[in-house]
Parts: C-alpha cells; structure tokens; sequence
C-alpha cells in the first residue's frame, strides 16, 4: 500500500495499535507523542510521558551518559536501527529496568528538528537467548563426557588388557615352578606381578585426579613444603619404576621451603619424573634442579631420552594427547595434562622444550 495514499485515520491507527513503543520527541528531548504501548511498556498512563524529558525512562544511573549521547545525536542527527548490538536498558515509572532495543530516526518540519524513536522490550528475547546459550553450554559439556567415556572405554581396554594377560601368565607360571622349587624364576614373575599391578593403579590413579579435576573438586591447599625432602621421598618411591641403569640426579639452590600444596606437587613431581624415565633408555641420566628464590620456586626435570618434536609439543598438556614416537610406550596421555592442572591451580606454569632424540626438560614455575 502506498503510504501517499494514507488517510489521517490510518496513521492514528498506526500510531495506536502497534506492538512497537512509539515516541516522538523533539530533539531537545521533550516528549511530544507517546502510542499506548510505549505508555504501558513503562508503566505511564496514556499521556502522562507527555511534555516530560526522555531521560525519565532511562535508568538514573545510566542518565547522564545519556544526556551525553542526546547532544551528540543533536549536533549529528543521523537513524539508527535496531540490532547495533547495542545493549539498552528503560526503566519504568515504578523505577525497575528491563532490556530495550531503540531504533531512532530525526526528521526536519519548518524550523524544528524531531525524532522519532521505536522501543521494543527484549526481556524475553533476551532470557531465551541466556537459556539457549546455557543449553549449548550443557550440551557441550555432555559431548564432553561422552568423548572422555569413549576415550576411557578405548585407554581401559588397551592399556589394562597387557599388565593383565601379563599378571595371569606370570600366576599360572609360577604355579608351574612352584612344583619344581625354582624359587628365582618364582621372584622373577611376582616381580613382573608386582609391576603390572602398579601400572594399573597409576592408570586408575590417572582417571581419578581426571574425574576430580573435571568435577571442580580439587582444593590446592597451601603450606610450607619442605622440597629437598619431598623430591628426596618420590626419588626413592621412583627406584622401584626406574629402567636398569638410569639414576636421578638432584641439584638444590636458595630456600628449601615454598608455599604450595604438598599433594599436588607430589603428583606433579612422580609425573614428570615418571615420564623421565619412561621415555628414556635404560642407563640415561635424569636430572632435577630446584631453586626457591625471592617467592619464586623453579623445578626442572631433565632427561636424555627420545624427545618430543616440535609439532608435538604444541599440544603436548592436552588431555590425552599422546606423541607420535611414544610407540609402545604404555600410557594414558593423561600426566602432563594433570601436571598441567594442577600447577596452574597453585598459579604456576608449565613448559616444554625438546629435541628428537637428544631429550627434553620440563620446567615448572611458581
Ligand atoms: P602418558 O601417559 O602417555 O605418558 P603424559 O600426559 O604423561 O601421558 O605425556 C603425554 C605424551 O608426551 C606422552 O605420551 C609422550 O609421548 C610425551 N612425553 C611426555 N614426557 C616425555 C618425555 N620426558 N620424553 C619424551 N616424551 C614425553
């Protein structure tokens, strides 16, 4: 319909019935024409907004930048639509706010310049936006799981089915040389028993601190760590673990105590030297060097082994991720992302630098 052909009573009409808040204002702000739903939107009676400054349906304490805004739009009066990204907010006679969206458009008659602003109430557009977004949120968070299940499934089933098969031959085994009294063939396989059991509770281990990490329910909880002492006991647990040949070297410099949480550090500490190990030949040196100075604690660990490139390292503390060279290594790719966690959680970092074939250190620092 061609708007020229409007009658007065069509724009009236218009005026009256739409959906849309409607006010005309002149550009010095005076309220000259409110519809009925920019009245009710507010909470005014019909011509109550009449005659008072726009400022009143704004926010008090959003009305000076307002007043601002106004004098600028005065001196360039130009439209401007809905959906800037513009977030506005109204405020209605009783003094609650609610979420708006304004489109304004100046218009010049004879000597005086007016404009003409629509207003919608967002409030629901807005609380189902907020839902949406949490729903994504919630489904991302179910994919999650659902990926750390399949992850889970597959790791379980790959690396529990070798220390198994291992700890039931090494049984009937040593069934057999029970019978015939070779007592060092018995201690070789309760050996290999004992071994295996580890690995499958550090696997387990791994899950765990995993589950804990993901549920928020891990508290750091500071104190006075004595670090001579505590890498001195985890130096001697690790002796058990350690390839035939290799030694652990400790270098310590300044203080011995620093404020951290003994338990996480432990973790952090049996993880990085764990991996050390794993990942080095038999007969190669691993080194640690601690130095706690002016409130700043730096360990480093420090192998020869087969490296990590560098292509790898980028993603290196990811959740199970696992380089391309670990091979038959057993392991979950869970460590790193644990020590990763669990420094920052004690508001550290972590870093890596490594050479394919020469070896790779660790450092972390608080
Ligand atoms: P994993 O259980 O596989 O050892 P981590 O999260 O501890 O998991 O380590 C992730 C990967 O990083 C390992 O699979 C391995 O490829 C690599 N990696 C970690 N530490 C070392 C190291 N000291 N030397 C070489 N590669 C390492």
């Amino acid at each position: 319909m061609d708007t020229e052909n409007f009658q007065p009573d069509q724009f009236k009409a218009l005026f009256a019935h739409a959906n849309e808040g409607i006010l005309v204002t002149q550009d010095t702000g005076e309220i000259l024409l409110v519809n009925p739903a920019a009245a009710a939107m507010f909470g005014y009676g019909p011509q109550e907004l009449v005659g008072q400054m726009v400022d009143v349906l704004i926010p008090e304490s959003l009305r000076r930048g307002h007043v601002r805004h106004r004098e600028n739009f005065r001196q360039n009066p130009h439209a401007r639509s809905m959906g800037l990204g513009l977030e506005l907010r109204g405020c209605r006679k009783d003094g609650s706010e609610f979420p708006v969206e304004v489109s304004l458009s100046p218009y010049q008659e004879g000597e005086g310049v007016f404009i003409i602003a629509f207003i919608i109430d967002v409030t629901i557009r807005q609380r189902l936006t907020a839902q949406r977004e949490e729903m994504a949120v919630e489904l991302e968070r179910e994919k999650e799981i659902s990926t750390l299940k399949t992850h889970f499934v597959s790791i379980a089933s790959h690396e529990f089915r070798t220390p198994l098969s291992t700890i039931l031959s090494s049984a009937a085994l040593i069934g057999n040389y029970a019978e015939r009294g070779d007592t060092a063939s018995i201690k070789r396989h309760a050996e290999r028993i004992k071994n295996s059991v580890q690995n499958l509770n550090t696997i387990l281990g791994e899950f765990l601190s995993l589950g804990r990490i993901e549920d928020g329910k891990v508290e750091p909880r500071f104190e006075a760590v004595n670090l001579p002492e505590l890498i001195h006991e985890v130096e001697e647990d690790m002796r058990a673990i350690l390839k035939k040949g290799q030694t652990i070297s400790y270098q310590h410099g300044g203080d011995d105590e620093a404020m951290l949480d003994k338990n996480l550090l432990r973790n952090v500490v049996i993880n990085l030297l764990s991996n050390a190990s794993k990942y080095s030949p038999e007969g190669a040196p691993v080194e640690v060097v601690c130095n706690v100075q002016n409130g700043r604690t730096e360990l480093i660990v420090k192998d020869k082994g087969i490296g990590i490139s560098e292509q790898d390292q980028q993603k290196l503390f990811s959740r199970f991720f696992r380089a391309t060279n670990a091979g038959n290594v057993s392991g979950t790719g869970l460590g790193l992302y644990i020590v990763r966690r669990y420094v920052e959680m004690m508001g550290g970092s972590v870093q890596c630098q490594s050479q394919v074939g020469e070896g790779s250190e660790f450092r972390v620092e608080f």
